[in-house]
């Protein structure tokens, strides 16, 4: 075997439920504006008839276990949670149609998709990339993956708390691009992956945290999410 020069980073991954292998990840997929109430309360509305879904990725580095305690990061004064149903492709597919979409999914899990927001809308309204709103460390939380290997979800409660009160609150059902209709659009962009995991999007309700607050979250037949913000890095 070819020697490295130093040791190179673990493998990010995820514990599923039930099972002893922890789940290996590949890639990491958002969907961008993906509930019509989120999307006008930024101030950017989505007309369906015209528009496609759009994506950013992060860095598999910043895959955060549920439960963890993260440092408020820095360089953002306004610092956002965004719960989201996950999507854990199981099989590779390419040209996915939508009604196939059910056979590249192995299971689902709880996310968080933290967002520098003040840097992000910098970004947005500048027409740079997102990253330093989006890419930061530790903000991409996941919960154990539940798995549902060929199920498509189609509609339960989506729910989150800071500090035990309710923020955002809507359900699955008004995802303006459904499970399927992601799978369909994303895979003519990227060959999916076993390991890769797609972050569907976030409801209404966005608000910024700061250190010391808890954030509790729960998509309905998936489970729950938590992330404790700490100190400031
Ligand atoms: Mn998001």
């Amino acid at each position: 075997m070819t020697p490295y020069l130093f040791t190179p980073p673990a493998v990010p991954s995820v514990a599923i439920r039930g099972k002893d292998e922890q789940f290996p990840i590949n890639r990491l997929f958002f969907v961008g504006r993906n509930y019509h109430a989120h999307a006008v309360e930024m101030g950017k509305p989505v007309d369906k008839s015209v528009e496609r879904p759009f994506y950013f990725t992060k860095a598999p580095q910043t895959l955060t276990p549920s439960g963890s305690t993260v440092a408020y990061p820095p360089e953002t004064k306004n610092y956002h949670f965004e719960m989201e149903l996950v999507v854990a492709i199981g099989k590779a597919g390419f040209r996915v149609k939508a009604e196939d979409a059910h056979t590249v999914i192995y299971g689902y899990a709880a996310g968080l998709d933290m967002t520098r927001r003040d840097l992000q809308l910098v970004a947005r309204d500048k027409g740079r990339p997102w990253d330093l709103g989006k890419d930061v460390e530790h903000s991409s939380v996941c919960s154990e993956i539940v798995p549902m290997p060929g199920v498509v979800i189609e509609r339960g409660a989506i729910e989150l708390s800071v500090n035990g009160a309710v923020k955002q609150k809507s359900d699955v059902d008004k995802l303006i691009w459904n499970i399927r209709e992601i799978i369909a659009d994303l895979s003519l962009f990227y060959h999916l992956q076993p390991g890769d995991l797609i972050y569907t999007g976030t409801p209404e309700g966005v608000g910024a945290v700061l250190p010391g607050d808890k954030i509790t979250g729960s998509v309905e037949g998936v489970g729950g999410v938590e992330l404790t913000v700490g100190p400031k890095a």
